[in-house]
């Protein structure tokens, strides 16, 4: 279902602009939204459930919400939406709201949300993201479609899998025969050899200079709004990150111990300034294929990260898109490597609230919500 432009221009008709609350689930990138939400001189508010989650906010002022919403379900927070828009709340997702909910409840909570909402529908697809980004001009890593036809080393994706629970690598057919679980649907990915890094972008349709991203097939010869690098980073994976330290391949199996891939922290990094045109020619190729996805598509909107290996062919490999801001743009509260040359202090958070402070003033709310 999702919600209509005119439902959200209903709803933004009774807001009162000048007093706009920056609304936000406590948990993933909360910290640093809240805190850049402050900076831009927003009021905000802070939803948890269970009032441990409360207390620990208190451990940050900077951040700490003005206001809060204690649930004692996170679904209940679809039933307070006429509260919240009392409030003049917009809410900010992020992955962690998005799994709480449920990607329906998400798409049909009745509250104002920054980014398009509608985007989830192709990111949450493994073959429909495979298409957008393939179309957009990225490079993937190559998938099996055959079991049988797996001659190197493979990743076996779950559909559902969270953070990388329950992956595995396989080597040849033998080996995915003993680890797959062939109840749950999978996806064969290559295993690519390189170094991750995690691309953590932002595109404002409002904005009118900076690096235009050039429109495509029904948007052709048209300036669709600015792309920014926000920051990078490469995740901590437990415990593949550190399974080396064991021995070689053959000791680990010996040990009967496989590698898992759950994320437990970030780390900042930047890339060679000679791989920054190709990153952004991906990027700038993703956003235009965004507002291709199908008829009236209103495209990407605000924060969104490719996650990429590069190779030591220095070519890049996009293995996954995330449609809003990621928690590996955390350790860049301060401002990044990037950011920090267009304006010091300019974290992913507080580039979001600027973008919704300035289009405010532009009368162009509704460009940056759904
Ligand atoms: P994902 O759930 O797609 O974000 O993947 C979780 C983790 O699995 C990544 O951070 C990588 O460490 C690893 N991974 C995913 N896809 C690949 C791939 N094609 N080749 C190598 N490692 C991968």
């Amino acid at each position: 279902m999702g919600i209509s432009r005119e439902q959200l221009s209903g709803w933004l008709a009774a807001y009162d602009k000048d007093n706009i609350t920056i609304g936000v689930i406590a948990s993933h990138s909360a910290l640093q939204i809240l805190h850049g939400a402050r900076q831009e001189g927003f009021k905000t508010l802070g939803i948890a459930v269970g009032d441990n989650r409360r207390r620990f906010y208190s451990a940050f002022p900077g951040a700490d919400p003005d206001e809060w919403l204690m649930l004692d379900d996170y679904r209940e927070l679809l039933e307070q939406a006429e509260w919240l828009r009392k409030r003049n709340v917009i809410i900010i997702p992020h992955g962690s709201l998005v799994e709480y909910l449920g990607p329906e409840n998400f798409r049909n909570l009745q509250v104002p949300t920054f980014g398009n909402r509608e985007i989830l529908r192709w990111e949450s697809s493994r073959e429909a993201q495979r298409q957008w980004l393939l179309n957009g001009g990225c490079t993937l890593p190559s998938v099996v479609t055959d079991p049988h036809q797996i001659d190197g080393p493979v990743i076996v994706k779950y559909a559902g899998a969270k953070g990388g629970r329950g992956y595995f690598i396989a080597r040849d057919y033998r080996d995915f025969r003993r680890n797959v679980n062939l109840d749950e649907d999978f996806m064969i990915q290559e295993y690519v050899l390189g170094c991750r890094y995690y691309l953590h972008f932002f595109f404002d349709p409002t904005a009118e200079d900076g690096f235009q991203v050039q429109g495509k097939g029904s948007h052709a010869g048209k300036r669709l709004g600015r792309l920014e690098l926000m920051s990078m980073d490469r995740r901590d994976e437990s415990n593949v990150d550190e399974f080396y330290k064991l021995g070689s391949l053959r000791d680990l199996r010996e040990m009967t111990l496989e590698p898992t891939f759950v994320v437990t922290g970030n780390q900042p990094v930047v890339l060679r300034e000679s791989l920054l045109p190709r990153a952004f020619e991906m990027a700038e190729g993703t956003v235009a294929e965004s507002f291709e996805l199908e008829e009236g598509a209103r495209g990407m909107i605000g924060a969104f990260c490719l996650e990429t290996i590069v190779t030591d062919k220095l070519e890049f490999k996009v293995f996954e898109i995330s449609a809003r801001i990621v928690a590996g743009s955390n350790p860049f509260v301060g401002g990044s490597s990037y950011s920090d040359i267009n304006e010091p202090n300019m974290s992913t958070g507080r580039r979001i609230a600027r973008s919704i402070g300035k289009a405010i003033e532009k009368g162009k709310i509704e460009d940056l919500l759904s």
